[in-house]
């Protein structure tokens, strides 16, 4: 087993083998891992506890997986939420019988309603002692709260989190944890707080996701060793198991899945029993920005590569299965859409299901396929397409149609499939096959029908000229540019949820100025002047720290907006207001001139600029320039401008902060570059 002696700490000395995991148990390894900042020691902590609900109730692994990582369901079940700060401060008043205007003091002083909660609890005289709270209990709690829906689902979200937080202990400090000194300020161990946090979606604790799945991985496997009565596992055997089940998350995302197959079958068995399949959306492959054709042949040199059309549209990955071979994807039934034809449905990058808003595919789905293919996955691109001209239309046409409840016979604006990628086909995945394989594939499995169904336009050629040729031929089809992927050797496999060097995009816009465009998050806005004193007439934006999951400040923005636009986003934007920012916004990097008003961060938006600058005001990736400037600087976007909004995109899927990083130095190097130049002149 592994021990727990290697930190000194036992969570929870009172849990016993077989009782349900105490969520009292999960804050105090919250707290521990709150407590440093140091990433070995977050994984240790998070792989010892796990290790410890492995040995005494393996059952409630995945829920306790799930609150770890603050999801309630993998992505694709479309479970959110959906608490804003308002509810939860509504919720801690009624539950402590402390008024609500008291919560918001609390809330204004404190700033993190997680510990106006424990706060809340701890002055609360408690009458009889509730029933402890289990992981298993609040999970469900939790699930049941998100669910609620329709009329008076606000009142029915309310009465779920008191009912939680009713029996969460305001501090559960040193019960356990003998010897650690749990820090007053981060308020210890209290369930209230990391309830409270969990409703808000952020736990604070700088446990990324990744370093779960990372902790998982070393849980089960020393749990397994021990099963076998073997040692400690050496750190080969730990860096094993850790690529098998980092390999496994990304074709399935979706640990509903993996955990009850690697409890039965073991981590060493899990390519063999969880593959991808049809009905659990894995997330995108993504491609490296250029800046320019000469950059893209430097990066390919001596590689067979394939230049695509970059179509301008929404992501789609279609999954289908045929009448007859829904026995084989049981997992499916529950995810897809089922009619006569089968089980189909669309999903967008972030896994969402876009079923409802393209049911005018879906309907066509069938005609596309030749005899013989029973099931697939699909990566395609969905663009709006003018029946008349036969022609893309650009992405604002696709944005007026409806998100949802589409009827198909009512659809507008009609949409053109363009099918770049094949994931899965007829029971077997196909990522690991060479893009020349699966483009052959795709070409045997499907027939291209005008204005519904298309095979992404592409040239296999080196030839500068040519590829130039091409990128202009793709733009004058309303095209982005173009794409450019390896397309034989090993490096040529579908590599999901990556941003891949085998991947390279070239916009037509790069060709001069700054490369890429930046998405960011909206976190607060300031009033207009002049005509535009009703609105917001400017906006803060930033963008994500992965690390310390934090958003740093970037820009300010007021460019790049029509009047109409603005007011769409005023109306939009109010009911998000804050009263304070949030604790995750970086405040070192928020200019003295704070906006007039602080919103939850949801928005995303998609901005370009000239270019990018070392700045005192907006601090992004200041850690990442340190050395450059000595400290007391970030980058910020010089001028700015709003291209539009990013629907598809969390708030957590906005630009990095080391994305920011990487492309001021590709910009600096470009600098020098021509400096150097001008100087031999
Ligand atoms: P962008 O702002 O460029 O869309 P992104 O972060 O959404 O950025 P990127 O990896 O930068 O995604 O660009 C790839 C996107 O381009 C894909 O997500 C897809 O939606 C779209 N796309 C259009 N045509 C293709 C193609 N032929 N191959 C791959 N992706 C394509």
């Amino acid at each position: 087993q592994a021990t727990l002696g290697s930190t000194g700490i036992d969570p929870y000395p009172d849990w016993k083998a077989g009782e349900p995991v105490p969520y009292a148990a999960l804050c105090t390894t919250f707290s521990l891992i709150e407590m440093t900042t140091k990433r070995l020691v977050i994984s240790a902590h998070a792989s010892l506890f796990l290790n410890q609900v492995l040995r005494l109730t393996p059952g409630d692994l995945l829920p306790t997986v799930q609150l770890m990582i603050n999801k309630l369901a993998a992505d694709y079940a479309g479970i959110e939420l959906g608490i804003g700060e308002s509810l939860i401060m509504k919720a801690i008043g009624e539950t402590t019988g402390r008024s609500l205007a008291v919560i918001k003091a609390d809330q204004h002083e404190i700033g993190d309603l997680g510990l106006v909660a424990a706060k809340s609890r701890s002055n609360q005289p408690t009458m009889f002692k509730p029933k402890p709270l289990t992981v298993r209990g609040v999970h469900e709690g939790l699930l049941s709260i998100a669910k609620v829906q329709g009329h008076g689902s606000q009142d029915k979200k309310i009465s779920g989190i008191k009912k939680l937080l009713s029996a969460a202990d305001a501090a559960t400090a040193g019960k356990g944890s003998k010897g650690v000194d749990i820090t007053k300020d981060k308020g210890g161990p209290s369930e209230a707080k990391f309830l409270i946090r969990f409703l808000e979606g952020k736990l604070r604790l700088g446990l990324a996701e990744k370093t779960v799945l990372v902790a998982l991985a070393h849980a089960v496997v020393a749990y397994e060793a021990a099963l076998n009565g073997d040692k400690a596992p050496s750190a080969d055997r730990l860096a094993d198991g850790e690529a098998v089940l980092k390999q496994t998350y990304s074709e399935l995302p979706a640990y509903e899945v993996i955990i009850p197959a690697m409890l039965e079958h073991g981590i060493f068995n899990l390519a063999n029993v969880c593959k991808l399949q049809p009905g659990v959306p894995l997330k995108p492959m993504l491609a490296k920005p250029t800046k320019s054709i000469t950059e893209v042949l430097d990066r390919f040199e001596g590689k067979d590569f394939t230049c695509e059309y970059k179509y301008d549209g929404e992501r789609a990955q279609i999954h289908y299965v045929a009448p007859d071979s829904i026995h084989q994807y049981p997992n499916a039934t529950t995810t897809l859409q089922k009619d006569a034809k089968g089980l189909s449905s669309i999903f967008s990058r972030n896994s969402e299901d876009l079923s409802k808003k393209y049911p005018d595919i879906l309907a066509k789905l069938d005609r596309w396929i030749k005899p013989g293919v029973s099931s697939f996955v699909l990566d395609c691109e969905t663009v709006a397409w003018d029946l008349e001209t036969k022609k893309v239309l650009p992405f604002q046409q696709l944005m007026t149609r409806k998100r949802k409840d589409v009827k198909a016979e009512d659809v507008k604006v009609k949409v053109c499939v363009f099918a770049f990628d094949l994931l899965f086909l007829n029971g077997d995945p196909t990522v690991k096959k060479s893009l020349r394989e699966r483009r052959q594939l795709l070409h045997d499995s499907f027939n291209p029908i005008e204005g519904e169904f298309a095979f992404a336009q592409h040239g296999n050629t080196n030839d500068l000229e040519e590829i130039q040729h091409l990128l202009e031929e793709s733009v004058k089809a309303s095209c982005e540019g173009l794409m450019v992927k390896m397309l034989d050797t090993e490096e040529s496999g579908y590599e999901p949820s990556k941003r891949s060097r085998n991947w390279l995009k070239v916009k037509k816009d790069y060709l001069a100025g700054l490369g890429d465009s930046l998405d960011l998050v909206v976190l607060g806005a300031y009033f207009g002047r002049g005509k535009r004193t009703s609105v917001y007439g400017a906006f803060l934006l930033a963008a994500y720290n992965t690390t310390k999951q934090t958003f740093e400040t970037v820009c300010n923005i007021g460019t790049g907006f029509s009047e109409a636009v603005l007011e769409e986003l005023h109306k939009e934007l109010s009911p998000l207001a804050i009263d304070r920012p949030k604790p995750f916004y970086d405040h070192s990097s928020v200019p003295k001139d704070q906006p007039d008003v602080w919103f939850e961060p949801r928005l995303v938006w998609e901005v370009k600029a000239a270019d990018l600058t070392l700045s005192p005001r907006y601090k992004a990736a200041a850690d990442e320039v340190v050395g450059t400037t000595g400290g007391g600087k970030g980058i910020s976007l010089r001028f700015p401008r709003y291209i539009k909004a990013r629907d598809d995109k969390k708030p957590e899927e906005a630009t990095t902060t080391r994305a920011v990083a990487e492309m001021y130095r590709k910009q600096e190097a470009i600098v020098k570059e021509n400096a150097g130049k001008k100087g031999v002149d």
